[in-house]
């Protein structure tokens, strides 16, 4: 989309959810694959789309838009998002905020989008849709795409035909993508997981929410002396990660891959692992002896209302 602003909607990846769309076109695109449509400030329909929105944002759209205001990514969130919850089991993501009282952007003015350069993923994207798709057993991802047609955007009538990796790159899609992808692997393995790895512990959607939007807070979790006891990291990575955002990023998706997936992402130090396998293995006994006793003390119970009744 040219330089005005846009709207936001992907789907598909359970990263963003579908917008109550007037049409999407339910043909699937390739990279390849031409579609018509232009945007630009001169169109009667002129900020339409961002007057309704119903924003997703993936970590690398919370970095950029972070980065601009100056603001820690938790200032920015209290700024200028709100919460929702990514599945049914709760998992925690943020949407932008719209205007006190009004369905429109936050960051909508009368000139368009205020923050264009910086604009999240999903505004990038309009008018097309994303497709992600994991197959099970694959190790590859399936990128499509598809038109999305709403009867206020009328970039659809303008005569411009592209294809899907024009638009891409003209909207700095590459960028993006790349940035969230392992992130966007991760919300899907575990939406699509269901049961196999089961309902996260609280405490594995505070990780979550630390390691995906709060980058100032997961580097003080990654600097941490219990960090550093568990975990084996490289002392010229650990420079990195203290000053570079987007590298902290990626090591901060590693990280819940090790802690939703059990996946050993990050070397593990052997002596801390010994201790909590001891640690899990004790509370193992203790819950398990606690049952016996819970079940010891039910038959005596039952025992006793027999001979009662006897
Ligand atoms: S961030 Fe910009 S492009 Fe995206 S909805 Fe808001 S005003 Fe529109
Ligand atoms: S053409 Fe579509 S995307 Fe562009 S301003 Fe109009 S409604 Fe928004």
């Amino acid at each position: 989309m040219s330089e005005t602003r846009n709207e936001a909607s992907m789907t598909g990846e359970g990263v963003h959810d579908p917008k109550p769309f007037t049409t999407i076109q339910p043909v699937q695109l390739s990279l390849d694959d031409k579609f018509q449509f232009r945007c630009h400030k001169g169109i009667a329909c002129f900020n339409k789309c961002c007057e309704n929105i119903d924003i997703m944002l993936a970590p690398y759209d919370l970095l950029r838009l972070k980065r601009r205001f100056g603001l820690t990514s938790r200032e920015f969130i209290d700024q200028y998002t709100r919460d929702y919850q990514m599945d049914s089991h709760g998992m925690p993501g943020l949407k932008l905020r719209t205007k006190p009282d009004s369905s429109a952007c936050i960051f909508l003015t009368p000139e368009g989008c205020s923050v264009y350069p910086d604009r999240p993923t999903a505004c990038r994207y309009y008018a097309l849709g994303l497709l992600h798709m994991h197959k099970a057993g694959s190790s590859s991802d399936e990128d499509s795409y598809f038109v999305v047609k709403e009867d206020h955007c009328l970039g659809h009538q303008e005569p411009q035909v592209q294809t899907v990796r024009e638009y891409r790159k003209e909207q700095g899609l590459e960028l993006y993508d790349e940035e969230n992808r392992e992130w966007r692997r991760i919300v899907l393995k575990k939406r699509s997981a269901g049961p196999a790895i089961g309902k996260p512990s609280p405490r594995s959607f505070e990780l979550f929410f630390l390691a995906s939007y709060d980058i100032e807070g997961f580097r003080n979790f990654a600097a941490s002396p219990g960090f550093g006891e568990l975990f084996e990291i490289d002392p010229e990575l650990k420079q990195e990660l203290m000053t570079d955002d987007v590298k902290l990023m990626h090591f901060a998706f590693r990280f819940l891959k090790q802690v939703l997936f059990g996946e050993a992402t990050i070397p593990v130090k052997q002596e801390a692992a010994e201790k909590r396998r001891e640690h899990y293995q004790q509370k193992l006994e203790a819950i398990e002896r606690e049952a016996a006793e819970r079940r010891t003390q039910e038959q005596d119970r039952l025992y006793d209302s027999l001979k009662e009744d006897s």
